[in-house]
């Protein structure tokens, strides 16, 4: 990822990073409260990740659970 396209979140970052190294597509797509997606392109399903969650640690969860549930076939 280009550094410009981090996640603010330190935790958020680093459950991102967990993410593209199970294989899974992150893209930086701004729009609202949404920071970009976790994309799962077998599945064709995707997670949206929050900008400006506010637990951090949670939204690092539910990536992380995203990254469990499609990191085996991504
Ligand atoms: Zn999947």
């Amino acid at each position: 990822m280009p550094s410009g396209d981090r996640h603010q979140k330190k935790d958020v970052e680093a459950a991102l990073k967990r993410a593209e190294e199970a294989g899974l597509k992150v893209t930086r797509k701004q729009n609202g409260h949404t920071w970009g997606l976790v994309v799962c392109c077998p599945c064709n399903e995707f997670h949206r990740v929050n900008c400006t969650p506010r637990s951090t640690g949670d939204e690092a969860k539910k990536i992380d659970n995203f990254t469990r549930n499609h990191g085996h076939h991504a």
